[in-house]
């Protein structure tokens, strides 16, 4: 199919389907030439259209797709993988106004979301009517809609699954400007193909979400964290199937080498996790959360954890027991992107997901290619869940010897994680970075098979072209 362009006449047709909204030219701010990974390939949008409800998504997907022009959904573009940018030119729909938290069915356990709302404002919405919201994705300013289009994780993946598991229904606009509903207020189902579960994680490519019902918990009553402090990161990270096989449940299990942290400490300007233990140097850190439904069950929760810890070699165990301690010692794990943002010039990630017990061996032989390929490397991430983010960062390098570098640490390490049994992406998706090693995960049945699918929803391929299948 061959793109046609934005015209001044289609700018006046977008202007009447969303009033006051549509961008074009010089007029569209620089931030929507990309997402959170510019290195992928930076490319300027011919039109961005806010819209504020089903309706206009609907009647911007019809122009554009009776013009046989792109159509590429954003929500605050924090992904990681490129998959927001028009790189093939047409039009932005930015869905972050539409950002009504629309109700909540308390009896049902369920609230109701435009999709552009921020995770942030909906979990302190829930936590403020008493109940938790699970997904707990690091980036706290992205949407939902992109959250359920990513299926992100986070860290509390590890006890309560990704965001896909909480999607009850959802609307969407086909990129035909069809507005169809999935799913329902309901428990289960077993109604037909689940096209609620392929829409999650579509990245964009089948339709454009624009309402969720989202499943909702009762808060937990008591909570815990512990950070481990480890000679290195081998003790660590082998540590991690303990905990699990402890059957402690943690809510959340994150590990970190020594280097993130001195990052993380430079670019905040504070010590949260300690660099030295009775005078040891401290090598890598383990940081977990536990639950428990009264609170003289946490004693006997924390004093069990730190056993497993010290038995699989910690030099010493912390405990953040108060609502303050536990949000500091998370926030700092929670700036980790951000410290290796503010060092490095390049970057390149990955989020290979591999068996927990493959972990310790991903993450070494990620580590030992640093003097191979010539890159610094970062590894930390949802050790509890098995994925592993892995940076690839460099200063004062010509863009192209760091490109033609990271792609052979990204052949190397995504080669390893198939060997392991693990999956091209944990959780921040394909979206044009990763194509590639989609396919070499998948093979070439399941990618077609992806195709055929891609067709049904999107016969002409205008929505979010080139992304997740090619
Ligand atoms: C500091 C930092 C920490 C992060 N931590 C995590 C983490 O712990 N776990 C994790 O999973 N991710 C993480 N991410 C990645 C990112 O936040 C997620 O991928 C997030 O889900 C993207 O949401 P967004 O609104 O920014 O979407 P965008 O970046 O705007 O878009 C992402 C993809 O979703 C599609 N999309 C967006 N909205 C819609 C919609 N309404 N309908 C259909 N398709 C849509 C886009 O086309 C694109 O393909 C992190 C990112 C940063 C910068």
């Amino acid at each position: 199919m061959e793109f046609k362009p934005v015209t001044a006449e289609i700018l006046e047709q977008l202007s009447a389907a969303a009033p006051g909204r549509v961008f074009s030219g010089g007029d569209i701010s620089a931030d929507y030439s990309h997402d959170e990974m510019p290195i992928y390939g930076e490319r300027m949008p011919e039109a961005v259209v806010q819209t504020l409800t089903t309706e206009e998504v609907a009647a911007v997907c019809k122009i554009c797709y009776d013009d046989d022009i792109p159509i590429v959904p954003r929500g605050t573009g924090t992904g990681l993988c490129g998959g927001c940018v028009a790189d093939q030119g047409g039009v932005i729909i930015d869905t972050s106004k539409m950002d009504k938290i629309l109700g909540y069915d308390k009896d049902n356990f369920t609230v109701r979301v435009q999709a552009g709302v921020l995770l942030d404002t909906l979990a302190a919405d829930c936590l403020a009517q008493g109940m938790l919201y699970p997904p707990d994705p690091g980036e706290r300013f992205a949407t939902v809609g992109g959250n359920v289009a990513t299926n992100a994780g986070g860290m509390r993946a590890v006890k309560y699954g990704a965001t896909r598991d909480y999607v009850r229904a959802m609307t969407v606009v086909l990129p035909s400007g069809e507005i169809i509903r999935l799913g329902g207020e309901v428990n289960k189902t077993s109604s037909g193909y689940s096209l609620i579960h392929l829409m999650a994680g579509s990245e964009g490519t089948l339709g454009i979400i624009t309402e969720l019902s989202m499943k909702l918990l009762p808060l937990p009553k008591q909570t815990v964290s512990l950070l481990g402090l480890f000679p290195d990161l081998d003790s660590a990270i082998s540590c991690v199937p303990q905990v699990k096989l402890a059957g402690l449940d943690p809510q959340a299990l994150e590990f970190m080498s020594r280097a993130n942290v001195a990052e993380i400490q430079e670019f905040l300007g504070k010590e949260v996790y300690p660099a030295k233990c009775d005078g040891e140097d401290v090598g890598a850190y383990l940081l977990t959360t536990f639950e428990g439904a009264k609170p003289e069950l946490m004693d006997e929760i924390m004093e069990q954890a730190a056993e497993v810890f010290l038995e699989n070699g910690a030099l010493d165990v912390l405990v953040f027991d108060t609502p303050e301690a536990i949000r500091t010692a998370w926030s700092f794990r929670g700036a980790a992107l951000e410290a290796i943002q503010a060092k490095f010039q390049l970057i390149d990630e990955c989020d290979v997901v591999v068996p927990i017990p493959n972990i310790p061996e991903l993450v070494n032989y990620a580590n030992s290619l640093e003097g191979e390929v010539g890159l610094a490397i970062r590894t930390s991430g949802h050790a509890g869940d098995g994925n592993v983010h892995m940076n690839v960062c460099a200063n004062d390098m010509d863009k192209g010897e760091f490109l033609a570098k990271a792609e052979k640490f990204m052949e190397l390490v995504y080669a390893k994680g198939w060997e392991l049994g693990g999956l091209c992406s944990g959780e921040h998706g394909i979206g044009r970075a990763k194509v590639p090693y989609l396919a070499q995960f998948e093979g070439g049945v399941i990618m077609e098979l992806m195709r055929g699918i891609k067709k049904v929803f999107d016969p002409k391929g205008l929505l979010n072209p080139g992304k997740v299948c090619g």
